[in-house]
């Protein structure tokens, strides 16, 4: 087993960020081996014990479930309002704490992400990486080939700038004035979809989120889940 930066296993166990594990180290508030450790750079193995707040962290492995979050679910650990969230979704038998991976909001489906691995998900969630995410969404409307496209050069809303990489019409129901349209997102705003239908006069009345990168639903269910393989993972960083 190699040594690994201090900072790196604080974040590996789940407990936070690196970023922040930094901060509580140069706080003075991890030791290793029972003496305070502040500056950054140590390298901590296997066999050294870590403590943050003279509370030992666990080591535990990483894990990474790909869930397809039905509507109705709140992204979070829980939820002040006492409504169901994703973690609860997920058998007790996985004991890591796991954290979602982003958000979905509370009445859009489809896939979300899953891990203990506070470095992985802030890696996916930073602005700087640009990763495709396809989301269909069935609007109280028919825009037409000219507005499909404004969402392509963006749109302004609530002082933002509001952009895809794609859109493209899949289905129109005439009769009832409806229509299903697919918006490849590479950031990921507040709401996004839905007020980027909102500015053009739009509303969304269902939303689904069918691929993160290379990830599809495949042929799960709402509120089925698996686990990445290791492929999987190495090809989303
Ligand atoms: N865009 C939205 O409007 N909502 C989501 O949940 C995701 C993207």
């Amino acid at each position: 087993h190699k040594k690994e930066r201090l900072q790196k296993v604080i974040a590996h166990s789940g407990y936070t960020s690196r970023r922040k594990a930094e901060q509580m180290i140069t706080e003075g508030r991890v030791k290793v081996n029972q003496k305070v450790v502040a500056e950054l750079g140590t390298k901590v193995g296997p066999n050294d014990q870590v403590e943050v707040d003279d509370i030992p962290i666990e080591k535990e492995e990483p894990v990474y479930l790909l869930l397809y979050k039905p509507r109705g679910i709140i992204s979070s650990v829980k939820d002040d309002k006492g409504r169901k969230v994703v973690t609860d979704l997920i058998s007790e038998e996985i004991e890591e704490r796991l954290f979602p991976v982003g958000r979905l909001d509370y009445d859009t489906s489809g896939l979300i992400l899953l891990t203990n691995d506070g470095e992985f998900s802030q890696k996916l969630i930073h602005p700087k990486f640009k990763i495709n995410k396809v989301y269909v969404a069935k609007v109280n409307g028919i825009p037409s080939k000219q507005e499909i496209y404004e969402l392509q050069k963006g749109v302004h809303q609530d002082g933002e700038y509001l952009r895809c990489v794609n859109s493209r019409m899949l289905k129109i129901d005439k009769k009832k004035g409806k229509s299903i349209i697919e918006l490849t997102l590479r950031e990921g705003k507040n709401r996004q979809v839905r007020r980027m239908f909102d500015s053009l006069g739009y509303r969304v009345e269902k939303l689904k989120r069918e691929r993160f990168g290379s990830l599809t639903l495949g042929n799960l269910n709402p509120g089925e889940y698996r686990e990445l393989t290791p492929h999987e993972v190495k090809q989303l960083l």
